[in-house]
């Protein structure tokens, strides 16, 4: 069998050439007012960022993984407190909570790949301080209940929703439920920098001054220090590219949506658990994972294929030889386990054509053909 098509996981090149004259506009702004550092790309991104999130303030920040770290931080949260969160994520979020001083709860997550409202309740103790559900995939999780549990036991959320930019739920965006919403920027995200960018939306105030404060050296002004700082600032030069892709982010996930649309409809759900839409979700695909039977020969038969396909995450969180001084063993998190080996994520980004899903939807059916 000798068959050249590819299709790519993500595609750079096919960015660069949508956008490249964008991009070069963006770098000329900032390298002619030479405002590298905090330079008014940012606020002006603050701004628009905060207007498409429906938030009263984002602070921009240098990566997702600070702008959890610096969002639970300027909460106060720190050693001795607990923090509830899923075990089926990236690694950043459960390492920001470590790295207060705090510990890591984790929950099992639903067949949809989130946290279970049930599982975060029967976690919660005298410790909990703080839920962080994650929206995996850029599905929201179920946030009604987990706000009403944060409600009732007096507890923050932070929200990972590093992959979830533009989805909403029941109407609103992801990232304005909790206390603060954190967003990365990485290159990989549906709304990429050209390097490491996050924020952190919030209609708290004082949570928002504080991170303007932290991600600076902790300088109030020039030359006073209330509190010792970071450096966890967004470069301008990020933030300028980053507005000029924000005005274009709804093309970008209406584009991923009429992928995974066509996924729904071609592949067959005799043998791919499909990741449904429910209908009070507006999901934006960060990634679009079936979940299936002899997952590892479909990821060498679509790799033989020339599909290129990932797996968000393989082994879960709670049982990484980081996680060993928690005391989590195998069989504690049977939802997340068993998603473990049966997950794969099929490419979808917005530059595949109708053609490539089909490709991809037909090596998977032929697959469990045969
Ligand atoms: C990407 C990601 C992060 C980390 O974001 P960075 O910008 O890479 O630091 C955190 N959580 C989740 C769920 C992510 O997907």
């Amino acid at each position: 069998m000798t068959n050249s098509w590819r299709v790519p996981y993500v595609n750079f090149p096919a960015q660069w050439e949508e956008e490249g004259d964008l991009v070069r506009e963006c770098i000329e702004a900032v390298f002619s007012r030479g405002d590298f550092v905090g330079g008014e790309a940012v606020a002006l991104f603050e701004t628009e960022a905060a207007s498409y999130c429906g938030v009263d303030q984002v602070v921009a920040l240098n990566s997702g993984t600070d702008a959890l770290i610096m969002s639970m931080r300027g909460l106060g949260i720190g050693p001795g407190d607990e923090v509830i969160t899923p075990p089926n994520s990236f690694v950043a979020s459960t390492a920001a909570i470590a790295h207060l001083g705090a510990t890591p709860v984790f929950a099992d997550i639903l067949p949809d790949q989130n946290i279970d409202p049930e599982a975060v309740a029967n976690e919660i103790t005298q410790n909990t301080r703080a839920i962080m559900p994650v929206h995996l995939t850029g599905r929201v999780a179920d946030m009604d209940p987990i706000m009403d549990l944060a409600r009732k036991h007096d507890l923050f959320v932070i929200e990972d929703a590093a992959q979830a930019i533009g989805s909403r739920y029941n109407g609103k965006k992801a990232g304005t439920f909790g206390d603060a919403g954190c967003f990365s920027a990485h290159p990989l995200k549906n709304l990429n920098a050209g390097g490491d960018a996050g924020f952190v939306t919030t209609n708290n105030t004082d949570l928002a001054d504080n991170l303007r404060r932290m991600r600076n050296h902790g300088l109030q002004g020039r030359d006073t220090v209330l509190e010792w700082g970071w450096v966890s600032r967004m470069d301008t030069l990020q933030a300028a590219i980053l507005g000029m892709r924000l005005a274009r982010l709804d093309n970008v996930n209406a584009r991923r949506r009429h992928n995974a649309d066509l996924y729904h409809e071609l592949l067959d759900p005799m043998h791919v658990f499909l990741p449904l839409e429910r209908s009070i979700e507006h999901n934006t695909w960060h990634t679009f994972v079936i979940q299936v039977e002899r997952r590892d020969a479909l990821k060498a038969w679509l790799a033989d294929n020339g599909v290129e396909t990932a797996i968000h995450y393989p082994l879960p969180l709670h049982l990484q030889p980081a996680a060993l001084e928690l005391g989590y063993r195998e069989g504690d998190m049977p939802e997340t386990e068993r998603q473990a080996s049966r997950i794969l994520t099929l490419p979808a980004n917005q530059f595949l054509k109708d053609g490539d899903i089909e490709y991809v939807a037909n090596c998977v059916n032929r697959f469990f053909a045969a």
